[in-house]
Parts: C-alpha cells; structure tokens; sequence
C-alpha cells in the first residue's frame, strides 16, 4: 500500500554465507531477541560492548578476520541460520494473535502518535518512563500483529548524556546522533532526494524529511526537520526533546500533528484509528478536521467524524504537567488556521480554553480529550484522579460517570526479561510459553522451579551488575581522571553478597529520591550493621531545565559521597535503558517511593518483578493493583495526607520500619546449610508469578485492542461509563 519504504544503506560487504546480517540490524527485532544479541557478542563481544550494542555501527567497524570466522566456523553457521530462520518465520508469521481474533479487521490501521519512544539505548530519542512505554508498546503491537504505525521525532541531538561533578551537580553533554550510523532508514523519493512533508509556522512554511525505524512487522516513521531549504533556525526545530522555549514546543508539536497526519498521507495510510499518546500530538485532530472542511465539511460534523477515531491517553496526574498555551501564543501559529476550519477566534479558542490564575490557556489535554471518543488513563488510581481533574469537562455527569477509563500499563516481556530467566523458563514452562507471557497459568509453573536453581540466576545478575559497576567505575577513573574518592561513590565497593535496594527513575520532585535519606543517621544504623549491611544503588536524570530535580540530584549525591557511608550508598551516572536493566535485574529489592497519587503507573517496577526483584514501593500507580501482601512490601498506608510534610514523614518511617523488621531479616536469617534464603526465593515466586503476566505489554496491548481500538474500528461509539 505504501509506495515508499526506507531504504537500507547496504554497504556492509559481508561475507556471502551472512550477508543478511545487514537485513537483521535494520530490524529492532533484534533488541528483544536475546539470540541476535548473543551473535552479535559471538563474533566479537568487545566491539559489541563498545559501539552501545548498535549492530549498525558494529558491522560497519568489525574486522574481515572476525566476518570471516563467522561464515566459516560450523557452529556459528548453524546459529546464524537458526537466527535468520525465526527472524523470518517471527516477520512471516499468519497465526498471529490479532489476525486469529479479527481476521477481518487485518486491512485496517492503527496510527500511535508520541514524542519520544524508548526502544533501545542506542536511539536515545526518549527521555523516560514515557517513551520506554511507546516503545514497549510498537514491539508488543508488532508481537501480536497489529495492523500498527507509529509517527514521532528523530531527534539530531539524543536526550543527553549525564554527568555528575564532584560537588553533585548535574552537567548534561548533548549525543550528537550520526543517523547512518543507526539502525534508522531515510525515505526517499524517485530521485533519491529525502522524502519531505511540510508545515506552515508564521509567516514560512517549515519541511520535514521522514526516516524509518523497522520494529519488527510494525514501521516506525520519525520526522526531523533538518532539511536543505529550512533556515538554520528551523533545522534546528527537531534537534531535542522537550524544550522549555515555548515558540519550539509548540513548532514541534505543530509538526508532529499536522505533519504527522500529512506524513501517513504520504504514505498512502487511512488510520481507521488515531491514538495520541499524551496530549503532545492533539494539533493532529485539528488538521483532521481542517481536511474534512476543506472537502466542503461543515467544522461541527468534521469533529464528530474525527472523534469517532480518536483515542487520547493521558499519562499526567499534575496539573502542570498537562501542556496549556498562552493564548498570545496560539493566536501567533494558529489565526491561518481558523478561517480553514470556519471558525472564528472565540470559536478556536473554545475548543480547549482554560482559565488559569495568570490567563486564558488552550490546552492540549483538553483539546484531546473532547477530539478522542475513547480516553484513558494508566492505572486505575489515575483513572480516578483523571476523572477528578477533568470532571469540569462534563459537568452534567455524575464524578464516576466521566467517561475516561483507565488500562493499567505493562512492559515488553521480550525486552525486559533477562536471557537467564528467559532460559529458565524454557525449561519449566513447557513449549510455546513465550507466546502466551499474559497467561497466568503459563506463570503458575515458577514454583515448580527449584530454589536453587532460581537463586543462582539471581545472584548471576546481580555479580554482573556489581562486574558492569565497577567497570563504569574504572573506565571513569581512567578517563576523566576522576578523583578516587568519586569512584568508589560511583561504586568500586559494591559488594554482590550484600542485600541491595535499587532506585532509579527521573528525578522529578514528587518521585521523592530524597525520602530513603530523610532520617540519615537511622538508615546509616541500617546500613552498616555488621553482619546484615545493606546497600543503595541510585541513578537518574533530571530534566535540564528542572532546577529542583536538578537539586535533588546533588542532595542525594552529597549524602551517598560522605565518607561515613562506607561506601554502602552509591550514584550511577547516567540512568538510560541499558542500565535499566542491569538494576532491575541485578538487585534484590526495588524501591518507589513517589507522592500518591502523582506515579501515574510506573513500570520500572514491573520489569523488576518480572525479574523476581521485590518491589518495596508507595501503594499509588500499578503498585497499588499489584500488591497482594506476599509479593513484595507497600510502604505507608493506602490513603492520601493533604499535608505534604506529614505524609512525607509518614512515609519515611513506614519506609525505615519495614525494611528493619521484614526485608533485612527475610533476607538474612533463616538461611540453611547451603546459605540460601528459602523464604525469600519464596516471596520471589510468588512476586512472578501473579506479576509477571498481568503487568505484561501483552495485557495490555490486547486491552487497548478489545477496549479502544476494535470498538473505534467498529464504530460501537462513546464507552458508556467509567470502569472502576
Ligand atoms: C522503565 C524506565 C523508566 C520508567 O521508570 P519509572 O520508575 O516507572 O518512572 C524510565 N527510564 C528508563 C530508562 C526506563 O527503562
């Protein structure tokens, strides 16, 4: 259907015998297929360390000698051939699980529009927990075979790398991304010239060539404005995410709704179902309307039409968190646009106007919500709180009659589950498991699984966690010259027999990173007692522009630096997906401890689980649905103080309580001859197994399936009442 596809650069020159190697890395199939991966390293693990797991690079720099051992030795002939046999069987596929439960919905298309998406460390156009959810989401979509499109940014300049300065203070290096050297295609036209589409700003019209990332089935098509015929300036338009200048933002999201729409046009795409995820994308339902009235539409019955096939997830529980522009603002990029739609200003505005102390607003939120038939939040807590936030929206209604329901969030088995576990599991249960990952009875089987065997995964992961750590630490002290006492704050010390907590995420204010340090000489007690010490690993960005996240940051790494820690407290710079990983692999217990409500869902502690790492968090997000008081801890009560300080305080000692009375000695005592921790290996188990399947994007895609996208497809019309 789509004239044009990206075109793979093919100038590898490999060997005849592999010389689809090329086809694999252009296909982010291999960042969930640990078997790709595992070549990859075969033939040559250093490199494969040192280009960042970027197959793209790695074959443009590997050595004929390492290519030729690769065609000629037997043994990784037959993994070759094994590897490229399920690659096409996976692309192949026809009993997929989409095409077996709508086998006449298979022609249609489902457009997911975001701005970032978190797919593997080599492409740092994400930032965060949002992006790594879009980016699970195209893998789980491509997995279970949707009809699926996604439109976003490829960014010139990736989210940045972060350093932390001897004083704790965050410098940000801007990654300049060399496209040829990813696995990302550029669009060309039939002079081989970029594929563009264009986007009127004020007062020019701005071009965005398209590039094509391949998720396994599912295309990914990313728009970058740096294109000859641009200024300087607007080539620029796309280089980051999120900027604070509030003339880039809206330029951007500019770009990613409207050229977005334009761009699936081009390629010859008829969504019957649009899915903004977040409100960034909204303008999208504006140039949906805008070519409705354009064919002679009244505005009235083109938004009626536009809404029928619109989905809107809000992932945003804060206020200030949902994007709202100054209408100054909006009159500047948006008064060509009313006369399209014929609408005057007032009628414009009032799509999404909002009175806030300092001024009228539009909001994309609420542009979203009335463009989006179907609407949902990410847990079921954020379902209510959504409904609480938007209630204005619908006064006539009653609260739990808002028509916004929620689908709680999972993550991409494939992804986060590590390659030992995945090997375990092979054996215990039974063929064809990995297909059905949301199949609690698939999971049921982890207890016949023997303690020892788990256990040794386990502390496999965490020795390669503390191994990975001090390497950081090493090359940090080689490198930068850094001084010794920074590297064994980043972590020379970490001992893989010692009880380890986890941390990371974004170090946004109401993630609290602070709480565990609150009462400093108590959690030090904690730490060093002789003979069950425990340890904290933290990691995290902050925003560059956030000044308090930023401050949070050298707050935590002040105290984690003092020398009276003895080590036991430890800061990794640069929190991205590869690290991920190893953490909530590697360590025994993940700690969350946000603001409730304000953790809309979270999933670092879903890949955790799946892992067997406890969770030891806040009840708010997908904790408070997970959490059935064996597998895992909850810190605090299930219940919101209106005094931040009280419930901070509150908080804190639940925090301290438990993990003295109830962590450290599950994890300590009781240890039989062969020093292994029965009870805990028990409480892992039981954490999998009523984990792992229901937080699964596998869940979750096929709610989005049933409950938003085949009832827009099928036009059954506005969801009746919110679903608690
Ligand atoms: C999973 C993930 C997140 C989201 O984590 P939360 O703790 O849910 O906020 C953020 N960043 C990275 C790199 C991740 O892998």
């Amino acid at each position: 259907m789509n004239v044009f596809r990206g075109v793979m650069p093919n100038n590898f020159e490999l060997p005849k015998p592999i010389e689809r190697l090329g086809e694999l890395a252009y296909n982010l199939w291999w960042t969930w297929e640990k078997d790709a991966q595992s070549y990859f390293r075969m033939i040559n693990g250093h490199l494969w360390e040192e280009t960042y797991h970027n197959p793209v690079q790695f074959l443009r720099s590997v050595g004929r000698a390492d290519l030729n051992r690769a065609s000629q030795d037997r043994y990784m002939l037959d993994f070759y051939k094994k590897l490229m046999a399920d690659f096409d069987e996976y692309m192949a596929a026809q009993d997929t699980w989409f095409k077996d439960t709508y086998p006449n919905l298979t022609e249609k298309n489902i457009a997911y529009f975001s701005t970032e998406f978190g797919l593997h460390e080599t492409l740092p156009i994400y930032s965060g927990g949002l992006g790594v959810l879009s980016g699970d989401h195209v893998k789980e979509a491509s997995d279970l075979g949707l009809p699926f499109v996604g439109i976003g940014f490829l960014y010139t300049e990736g989210y940045f790398s972060q350093h932390i300065t001897e004083d704790g203070w965050q410098e940000s290096h801007e990654v300049h991304l060399k496209f040829e050297d990813l696995p990302v295609m550029p669009l060309l036209d039939d002079e081989d010239k970029p594929l563009t589409i264009s986007v009127e700003l004020p007062g020019r019209t701005v071009l965005a060539r398209l590039w094509e990332i391949r998720v396994g089935r599912v295309p990914l098509y990313l728009l970058d404005s740096d294109v000859e015929g641009n200024s300087d300036t607007d080539r620029k338009l796309t280089a980051r995410l999120y900027s604070s200048d509030l003339d880039l933002r809206i330029s951007q999201e500019l770009i990613l709704g409207v050229g977005g729409v334009r761009a699936l046009r081009l390629l010859g795409y008829d969504p019957s179902v649009w899915h903004m995820n977040e409100g960034h994308s909204a303008f999208m339902a504006l140039e949906r309307a805008r070519e409705l009235v354009s064919e002679g539409m009244a505005f009235d019955e083109a938004v009626e039409q536009i809404k029928s096939s619109n989905v809107f997830t809000t992932h945003t529980p804060v206020p200030a968190g949902n994007e709202e522009f100054p209408t100054w603002l909006m009159d500047k990029y948006f008064s060509n646009l009313w006369p399209q739609l014929s609408l005057d200003r007032e009628g414009f505005m009032d799509l999404a106007r909002r009175e806030q102390d300092w001024g009228e607003t539009f909001s994309l939120s609420v542009l979203a919500l009335r463009m989006a038939e179907q609407r949902n939040g990410v847990s079921e807590l954020h379902g209510r709180v959504a409904r609480e936030m938007w209630h204005f929206l619908w006064p006539e209604r009653k609260l739990d009659e808002v028509p916004i329901t929620h689908i709680t969030n999972g993550v991409h088995t494939g992804t986060w589950l590590a390659r030992r576990y995945r090997h375990l599991y092979d054996e215990y249960f039974g063929e064809g498991w990995w297909k059905h990952v949301d199949d609690p009875a698939v999971w049921e089987k982890v207890d016949e699984i023997p303690d020892e065997k788990l256990w040794s995964v386990h502390e496999h992961l965490k020795r390669k966690l503390t191994f990975y750590m001090r390497d950081r630490a090493r090359q940090q002290w080689t490198d930068d010259g850094v001084h010794p006492v920074q590297v064994v704050a980043a972590g020379t010390l970490l001992d893989p027999y010692t009880l380890t907590i986890g941390f990371a995420r974004r170090f946004a204010t109401y993630k609290r990173a602070g709480l565990v340090l609150s009462d400093l000489d108590r959690l030090l007690k904690i730490l060093n007692e002789p003979n069950r010490p425990v340890q904290i690993v933290f990691a995290g960005k902050a925003h560059p522009a956030d000044e308090p996240g930023k401050q949070l940051i050298q707050e935590v790494y002040r105290k984690v630096k003092a020398a009276e820690n003895g080590g036991r407290l430890v800061f990794l710079e640069d929190y991205d997906m590869n690290l991920g990983r190893y953490l909530t692999q590697g360590v025994d217990v993940w700690l969350n401890t946000p603001r409730k409500p304000n953790e809309a869902s979270g999933t670092s502690g879903e890949k955790a689980a799946l892992n067997g790492v406890l969770n030891f968090s806040i009840l708010d997000g997908w904790w408070r649905e997970g959490y059935n008081g064996n597998n895992g801890w909850a810190i605090g009560e299930d219940e919101e103080h209106n005094d931040p300080n009280v419930q901070d305080q509150a908080d804190a000692n639940s925090l301290y309580d438990i993990l003295e009375n109830e962590i450290i000695p599950l994890y300590y005592e009781g240890r039989s001859g062969d020093n292994i921790p029965r009870e805990w290996i028990a409480k892992m188990k039981e954490c999998i197994r009523t984990l792992a399947p229901r937080f699964s994007m596998t869940r979750m895609i096929k709610e989005y399936t049933e409950e938003l996208y085949v009832p827009v497809i099928e036009g059954k019309g506005e969801l009746e009442a919110a679903t608690e």
